[in-house]
This record gives C-alpha cells, sequence and structure tokens, in this order.
C-alpha cells in the first residue's frame, strides 16, 4: 500500500505530480483521498422537489429549442420538456452550440435548479437518452491544478480494484461486529462508489468511528505512557481525619461531591501523578471538595497550593478555608501581590520551612522565588483563565506534585473528552439540596419600566442586583446599552433612595477589587459592570441581574454571569434584555429561561456556535477529523472513546499479533517506541 501511485496504469510522471501536489503520494493515500460532497443525479419526482433543489430529469424535448442572444457573449436556450405528467421549461444560458445539438422528440436527461413557482429547470448539464442508471449517486473530490474529477475517480478505482486484498483494517473485529461496522474495504468501496446515499451513510458512519477510535486511542496511549513514566508521589493520607472533617460539615456531602472526592483521592494515593479535570456548575461545592483533597494531602505530610485568577478570589478562598481549617490547627496562608516587603519575606520563610500548610494566591504562586518546602498537592480554580504555560510551571514545583484543575466553565463532554483527553475528568453534576434555581425572564427593552419597578421591589428587601452591559462607554459603531450612560441613568433613577457603582475593564485592579468588595459588604446596592463580575466572586445577597443586550453574550458566558446570583438562600431572579435579530439568537433566550443546567447549555452553545468558536478559535486547539463531525457524531466520540480505554488497559492489547497494526501506528505517532513492541 506503499507503492507509489506511478504504479497505476495510465499514471505519468505528470499525473504523479499533480497528485502529489494534492497530498497523494501512495496507493494509500489515493484511497485514503475521501470525497467532501456528493452529487446526487437520481432522477427525482417534480411533484416533490422543493424549490431552488437541485434535480435530474429525463423527458422528450416537445418545442423547437429557441435561442437568443444578450450582447455579444451571453445567451440563453429555451426548450419544452415532457417528463412523466409534467411539461417544463428547461433554460441552458451561455451554450449556443446546444442549439445544433438538441432537436424536437430526442430523449434528453438534465440536471439543473429547480424553480418550483415557474416550473423552469435552470440547467447545468445534460445527457442525450434516457438516465442510464449508473453514476446516479456521485462523489465530488477536493481538487488541485488541473486534475479532474473523473480522473480521480478512475485511479482511485483501479487502486481500489488492484489493493483490495492489501486493505488492513485496523479496528478489531470484536468492534466491527458490535456495532456492525463495514469493514475497512467495504467502507472504502461505499464511501468512493455508492450506489445510494443509504450505502455511503453505512460508509461514513464507519469512518466516524475509525476516527475517533484511532485519536482516542493514542489519547489513552499517551496517558498511560506518561503515567507509567512520570514517578509521581503516592499520598498516605489519613482517613480517619477525612471522615472526622467531612462529619462536621455543616451539610452532608452530596452523591456527586463524594463521588468526585473518591476519584481524586485513588488519585492522590496512587504513585502516578494526577492530572486531573474538575468540573462542576457555579455553586455545585467545589470548594469543598478542594478543602478536602487539601487536607488530605496535610495529613500525610505535604503541604498544598490553591491557585485562583484574581486576588479577590484567593481572599474569599482563604477567608473560607481558614473558616474550616483553623479549629483544626491548619495554618493557611494568602500569598497576592499586596503582601510586600518583611511580610513577604517571612511568608516565603515560613513555607520554605514547611510552617505553612497551604498556600492560596494568584499567579505570584508560581514566581520563582516561592519555594515550598514538601509541594504535594496543586489545585488551580477556574483554570481556563491560567495559560497552559503557568499551569506548567506550577506544576513543575516540588516532586512532581498532583495537580487537580477546577472550572467552573462547564465544558461539552465532547470538548472534554478532546481538548483534555489525556487528562482525567471528575464532574459534579448535582447541585446541593435545597438551592432555589434562578428564575430566568427574557424582556424586551420597551418592558424596561417594569424591570425597574422590580428591581425597587428586590432593593427595598434589602437586596442587592447587578446590572450587566455589554460595552464600557458608547460607541458610533454599535447601539447598545454601555456601563457608563446606564450607570447615571441608574443614579439618577434612584436618587435618594439606593445607591449605585460602576465596574469595568478599563478600571484599575486595584479599584476593581476595591468596588467588588464595597458591593460585598453591601456598601452600595446597584454595581453597573461591564462582564468583569464574571469570574467566581460570592455576594450572597445579590438576588437580581438584568442584563443588558443579552443577545450579544453566548450562552456559556450569560450562565456565568447569572451565576453571581443564588448564591444565597433566597429567590433569585435574572431578566435577559433582548431583541435577537435571527432565530438562533431567539432560541438562545429561550434555551436560557428554560434550563439552568451549564452543561445542557455548554452543549447547546457548542452546536450553535461551533467548536471552533468555543475557546476562541486560536487557542481551541482542537483536533481535526476528516469525516467526523465532534458536534453531531458525539455519541459516537464518547463510545470510541470507551473501547479505546478498555483496549490500552488490556493485556492482549500489548500481546497479541492480531493489534500489531494498531501499535504500529502509534509507534509512527511517536507515542510508543518501536522496541515496546518486541
Ligand atoms: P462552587 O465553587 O462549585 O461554585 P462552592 O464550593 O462555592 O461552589 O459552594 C457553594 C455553596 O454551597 C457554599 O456556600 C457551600 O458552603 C455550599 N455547599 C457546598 N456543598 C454543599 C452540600 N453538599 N450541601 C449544602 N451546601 C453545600
Ligand atoms: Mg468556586
Amino acid at each position: 500500500m506503499n507503492e507509489s501511485v506511478l504504479t497505476l496504469n495510465g499514471v505519468g510522471e505528470e499525473t504523479a505530480q499533480q497528485l502529489q501536489d494534492m497530498g497523494i503520494h501512495t496507493i494509500n493515500d489515493l484511497i485514503n483521498y475521501l470525497p467532501y460532497r456528493y452529487d446526487d443525479f437520481r432522477m427525482k419526482d417534480l411533484s416533490e422537489a422543493a424549490h431552488e433543489e437541485r434535480v435530474t430529469v429525463e423527458g422528450r424535448i416537445h418545442s423547437e429549442p429557441s435561442l437568443q442572444f444578450f450582447g455579444k457573449k451571453k445567451s440563453r436556450l429555451t426548450l419544452r420538456l415532457l417528463s412523466g405528467p409534467h411539461s417544463i421549461k428547461v433554460t441552458f444560458f451561455n451554450q449556443p452550440y446546444l442549439k445544433k445539438k438538441l432537436n424536437v422528440q430526442d430523449m434528453i436527461t438534465v440536471t439543473g435548479k429547480w424553480d418550483r413557482h415557474r416550473q423552469i429547470i435552470t440547467a447545468q448539464t445534460y445527457k442525450l437518452g434516457p438516465q442510464q442508471g449508473e453514476e446516479e449517486f456521485s462523489p465530488v473530490y477536493p481538487l488541485k491544478g488541473s486534475m479532474t474529477n473523473r480522473t480521480l475517480k478512475k485511479l482511485i478505482q483501479q487502486a481500489l480494484k488492484h489493493y483490495a486484498d492489501k486493505i488492513a483494517d485496523p479496528i478489531p473485529e470484536g468492534l466491527l461486529a458490535k456495532y456492525k461496522l463495514l469493514d475497512r474495504r467495504q467502507a472504502l468501496e461505499g464511501i468512493h462508489f455508492p450506489s445510494n446515499p443509504d450505502a455511503m451513510k453505512q460508509s461514513r458512519r464507519r469512518f466516524v468511528y475509525e476516527e475517533f477510535f484511532l485519536f482516542q486511542l493514542k489519547m489513552q496511549a499517551l496517558r498511560k505512557v506518561e503515567r507509567e513514566q512520570s514517578k509521581g508521589i503516592s499520598i498516605n493520607y489519613v482517613k480517619d481525619d477525612l471522615t472526622a472533617f467531612i462529619s462536621r460539615l455543616p451539610f452532608p456531602l452530596t452523591d456527586a461531591q463524594k463521588r468526585v472526592l473518591k476519584e481524586i483521592l485513588i488519585d492522590m494515593k496512587s504513585p502516578h501523578r494526577m492530572n486531573r479535570l474538575l468540573q462542576g456548575d457555579v455553586g455545585s461545592g467545589k470548594t469543598v471538595v478542594a478543602a478536602i483533597s487539601l487536607l488530605a494531602a496535610i495529613t500525610a505530610g505535604y503541604q498544598g497550593a490553591l491557585m485562583v485568577p484574581t486576588e479577590i478570589l484567593a481572599e474569599q478562598h482563604a477567608e473560607s478555608l481558614n473558616e474550616l481549617f483553623q479549629p483544626i490547627g491548619m495554618n493557611v496562608a494568602l500569598l497576592t501581590s499586596s503582601v510586600k516587603g518583611k511580610r513577604r519575606t517571612l511568608l516565603l520563610e515560613k513555607l520554605a520551612a514547611g510552617d505553612i500548610d497551604i498556600l492560596i494566591g494568584t499567579h505570584a504562586l508560581i514566581q520563582e522565588e516561592v519555594n515550598f518546602k514538601n509541594l504535594g498537592l496543586v489545585i488551580t480554580d477556574e483554570q481556563h483563565r491560567f495559560g497552559v504555560n503557568q499551569r506548567r510551571v506550577l506544576r513543575e514545583k516540588g516532586e512532581s506534585p498532583d495537580v487537580l484543575f477546577m472550572t467552573a466553565t462547564p465544558i461539552p463532554r465532547t470538548l472534554a473528552i478532546t481538548v483534555f483527553g489525556e487528562m482525567d475528568v471528575s464532574i459534579i453534576d448535582e447541585m446541593p439540596a435545597g438551592r432555589k434555581p434562578i428564575q430566568t425572564y427574557w424582556a424586551k427593552e420597551n418592558m424596561l419600566d417594569r424591570i425597574l419597578v422590580f428591581m425597587e421591589k428586590e432593593l427595598a428587601n434589602g437586596r442587592q442586583v447587578y446590572v450587566i452591559c455589554p460595552l464600557i462607554e458608547e460607541s458610533e459603531k454599535l447601539d447598545v446599552q454601555n456601563a457608563i450612560d446606564v450607570h447615571v441613568q441608574l443614579e439618577q433613577y434612584f436618587f435618594g433612595r439606593f445607591t449605585v457603582g460602576l465596574m469595568h475593564g478599563r478600571l484599575h485592579a486595584d479599584e476593581k477589587e476595591k468596588v467588588m468588595k464595597a458591593f460585598s459588604e453591601n456598601q452600595f446596592h446597584v454595581l453597573v459592570s461591564t462582564t468583569v463580575v464574571e469570574v467566581g466572586v460570592n455576594v450572597p445577597n445579590a438576588s437580581l441581574m438584568v442584563i443588558y443586550d443579552a443577545e450579544r453574550f453566548g450562552l456559556s458566558q450569560l450562565h456565568q454571569l447569572r451565576g453571581r446570583v443564588g448564591r444565597g438562600s433566597d429567590q433569585s431572579y435574572c431578566i435577559l434584555l433582548a431583541d435577537p435579530k435571527n432565530e438562533v439568537g431567539k432560541e438562545r433566550m429561550k434555551i436560557m429561561t428554560e434550563t439552568n443546567d451549564g452543561f445542557v447549555l455548554s452543549e447547546k452553545d457548542l452546536e450553535l456556535r461551533g467548536p471552533g468558536d468555543f475557546f476562541g478559535r486560536k487557542q481551541s486547539g482542537l483536533p481535526e477529523f476528516k469525516v467526523a463531525d465532534m458536534v453531531h457524531d458525539y455519541r459516537a466520540l464518547e463510545i470510541a472513546r470507551d473501547d479505546a480505554h478498555q483496549l490500552i488497559e488490556s493485556q492482549e492489547f500489548w500481546e497479541e499479533q492480531h493489534y500489531a497494526v494498531l501499535r504500529e501506528i502509534l509507534v509512527e505517532d511517536g507515542i510508543l517506541s518501536g522496541s515496546k513492541l518486541d
């Protein structure tokens, strides 16, 4: 299969060069060069054809073709065709020579665009005589240079015929049988030369699975290899201490919390290094899971670190962890950029001496001068805010500490198992009992008066309100609400009754923190802000959020914003002010009002926006699949992952001859070294 395409009949240097320009060097390249779409030349019953659909019909010409010229080069040939019960008009543009070829009573087959209202086909191609039956459903390949679809098809046909016996199938037979998948040879036949759309779909189904399976096999192998090679630490925590701690919590852990905790503790105890992602919606109780994990490290004689993206979050975490840990004599310290001079030196000394059990901070934590005595566990919160490099530096501190990444951005399962394919993923998919779900409403801007009345009611009850605007200040280009103007309007409206604060990204970090702190201490009542409040800040007294121009935000972002309310015991509300112009926009607003489930929303977001947009194109680093679509074929992706995992973990995979093809693939990818195969 690695023979050159030159071995094919009719391929000389010139054709070989053309193929090479398309990335096709070998027979193997050629037969794996897949069509990107199919032309459907099957006969169409016109009474069922949709307007502007591409159709193929046969019929007898029953009017003398008439030719009209417009200017020098442009022309239109028109004739009438009797096709079954229909008499339709057919027009050919700019092919005046057809006048001589087409005559009354001729039987022809034409393909073109159907105008249902005017009963006209604008023909693209035609053939004399009736439909032949062959090539009704025909592949269209991406081409370069002077290569034609026809030539390429012929070459593929030849190659498939000659090399049919040599096509190896990397997918284990058991899996083919389990899912009733075509074998590779049948699938290649079916994707290149399908007799009908169903045959093509069956072939496609197999290739989707193959792509996902091979991709996941690599990921799982990579994970296994890394695990076995990295000499992590085995954290022998004191189970009784953890049980005692958990029993003193003011609430029982949810089942989901217990489950993820178990997953984390197994990783910590095992000698391989933990590389785990903990996902859980806002308010699902990740902090307490983090706290118990940190405690586990400490009971085994290690230190722990918790890294968060902003100083105010670091302070909030330090406060809540102190509450939990001080009573049991643990030493929690906070390191931010405002810890300076002597205090900083002292803190760093204590850390290096092992007198601090848990260090909490922002990226200041990964500066070089910060040295732990015995770092065993690193937890980062809201990990998507940290760059990959920052995460790596942190991981390299200490003797390969275990690492847990926490995120409140529910990452669709499909993305999680691809982007984080080499990480283990734990999911908290359950909210603590007794939480009142946030009620979300979608309103048009002309209802603003009523919304103000509602705001006033909440404020009069002692609650606080967030108002979110997409922009900081007025823009000439965009007709959207800006924070500065809205701040002025609301100050006037609530004058003498309630006070209004302002926050946006152009404020200095110190000022932002100050505003946030004042709001969390109820020093003012309404906070007008851009999306900078998005990250995990906790103001339990805030019970209402109004989001202006909500259609401008993504679903995941709206959900993150909305998560700022509903953190106390009172009923909370979110009002989306939006006038979306299209159906997708309307659907997005509607789904926001229907669910509080971040995972559902993130899946929907992915579906409506596509995977490239989810993390922002540049940083997505998503793998590309030729046939498969991560959004629509995600079930197959999950199945393939489980199958790949099972296989990699099995003894047979590493020993038996019939897995040699797969092992070879892993060697070629540099995941396994060749010697491992012997
Ligand atoms: P997250 O960090 O996942 O957004 P938190 O850890 O801040 O969520 O938890 C939100 C709130 O829920 C906190 O006040 C926390 O004390 C509380 N909480 C956590 N777990 C439980 C539980 N199992 N039962 C009741 N309340 C809980
Ligand atoms: Mg949190």
